[in-house]
């Protein structure tokens, strides 16, 4: 069936009102849990032969934070969807005001390469859970992956609710034209614009899950052993393909030698070789290259080594003195880590406003006024104080970018806002209302009005 088809399908269905129920969402929900459950090996064997990704990192970063969400809207659903009353302010009385939470209707997911799973799945529970229907489109780079939600899904699921369609721009360009209610794109800034673009022509709102280069920062004041660890396990998780990896390192001078020191060690001791089972590899040879070309053997601290046949990079950093250098001018998405160094931390916060709005910051301190400068003078999605990536597993956090890093937010809550209109409804009685602000307008009317107003 082709994708038009199931477009057309998917809005008949939604008009007939059958998203709606609060127990129909919530059977869906566990429909997909099921299925995840039984068919928990196959997904990893995907991820293995896509990216090489270990059954614990695939478990860690992908399927429990599907599971989770499956368990937060399970529990939260009734309460969240239930219409809130608000007060009503003197000039309405005598009525009673709500918001209902609609869902938009039809939604198209557009997911990318790099964690296939939670970034198809999580935005797909969220807007089954706001009660809306669903066309996923995940990335064809990951083809194994991909194939396998498709199966998995269009087996389990009536494709008028919940449908996987495969394909590359060719494909995903035709489905943009179609009119949906709500698109949620995960993807790079420069793909995210041309989604945006799209939706322009319908006014279809967005929510837009992009990248960027997203610092961290060592200062004198920091635990160097844990910014250390810490630094090289966020970096080097999924061999650098992680949209909030911190892409690279600004670190105090004085503390340089020894942070470094601690970086070699814990590269070392965690052991990201090739064919090392928890160290996956890159997802293609077309990344492989462009990577390998971010890499200025010149400027090589450690690392530097590759393998093609393997698709392998090993952990590299690199020491480097300003932005010139090729791998400062565009998001890495790799193995590859440039350190740069800095004597007031104004200096590096103003070099971070220089550029686009990062996805994720993190800031490496002991210190308290550090931590809140951090915080109040540099934009960011999100970030971590003395600790990297760890804020995407906070359920009660919002997720997302700003500016050029993307538009909006989800998990939990903000990914049932995202995927809901919030309708306002005021209900008036029919009696007690003042006879103010129906014409003549007399001057004793202009005087309550003014006084209430
Ligand atoms: P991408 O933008 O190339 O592709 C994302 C999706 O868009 C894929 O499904 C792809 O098929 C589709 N696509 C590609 N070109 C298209 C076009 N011209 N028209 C329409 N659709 C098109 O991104 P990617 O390479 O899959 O992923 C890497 C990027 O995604 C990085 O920038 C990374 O930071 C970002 N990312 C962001 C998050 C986040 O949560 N914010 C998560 C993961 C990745």
């Amino acid at each position: 069936m082709d994708f038009k088809q199931i477009w057309q399908q998917q809005k008949e269905y939604f008009r007939t009102g059958g998203t709606k129920d609060i127990a129909f969402r919530k059977e869906q929900l566990k429909k997909l849990a099921e299925v995840i459950e039984s068919n928990e090996s196959r997904l990893y064997d995907a991820v293995q032969k896509d990216l090489g990704k270990s059954e614990f990192e695939a478990y860690a970063t992908e399927l429990s934070f599907v599971k989770n969400e499956i368990k937060y809207f399970l529990k939260n659903l009734s309460v969240l969807a239930r219409p809130q009353e608000v007060s009503t302010n003197i000039v309405n009385q005598i009525a009673s005001s709500k918001i209902y939470y609609e869902p938009y209707g039809n939604t198209l997911i557009i997911s990318p390469w790099n964690y296939p799973y939670q970034l198809s799945f999580v935005p797909a529970i969220t807007a089954l859970a706001a009660g809306n229907t669903v066309i996923l489109k995940p990335s064809e780079v990951a083809a194994h992956t991909a194939e396998l939600m498709e199966e998995l899904i269009n087996k389990s699921f009536p494709s008028e609710l919940f449908h996987v369609v495969q394909g590359g721009v060719q494909e995903t360009t035709a489905l943009l034209d179609l009119r949906f209610d709500k698109i949620f794109f995960t993807g790079s800034p420069a793909v995210g614009r041309i989604v945006y673009q799209s939706a322009a022509r319908h006014l279809t709102p967005v929510t837009l899950e992009l990248g960027g280069k997203s610092p961290a920062i060592v200062t004198e004041s920091a635990n160097l052993g844990v910014a250390a660890r810490r630094i090289v396990w966020g970096k080097f998780l999924n061999a650098g393909q992680s949209c909030i990896a911190p892409d690279y390192v600004y670190v105090h001078e004085d503390v340089k030698d020894n942070f470094l020191k601690h970086l070699k060690n814990y590269i070392e001791k965690y052991k990201y070789e090739s064919g090392a089972d928890h160290y996956s590899r890159i997802i293609n040879l077309k990344n492989f290259n462009r990577v390998k070309s971010l890499i200025n053997p010149e400027k090589v601290w450690y690392g530097g080594n590759s393998d093609e046949s393997e698709l392998f990079i090993e952990p590299t950093v690199m020491l480097i003195d300003n932005w010139d250098e090729k791998v400062m001018q565009e998001e890495i998405f790799g193995p590859v880590l440039p350190i740069l160094t800095f004597r007031n931390l104004d200096d590096v916060f103003e070099i971070i406003k220089d550029y686009e709005k990062p996805l994720s910051a993190y800031l490496f301190t002991m210190d308290t006024k550090e931590k809140e400068r951090f915080t109040k003078e540099i934009s960011f999605g999100g970030g971590c104080i003395n600790d990297t990536v760890m804020h995407i597993s906070n359920p009660n956090l919002p997720f997302g970018g700003v500016g050029n890093s993307g538009i909006g937010s989800y998990h939990g809550r903000y990914g049932f806002l995202a995927f809901s209109h919030q309708k306002a409804v005021m209900d008036k009685t029919t009696w007690g209302e003042p006879n103010l602000k129906y014409p003549p307008y007399t001057d004793s009317k202009k005087k309550w009005t003014r006084r209430i107003m």
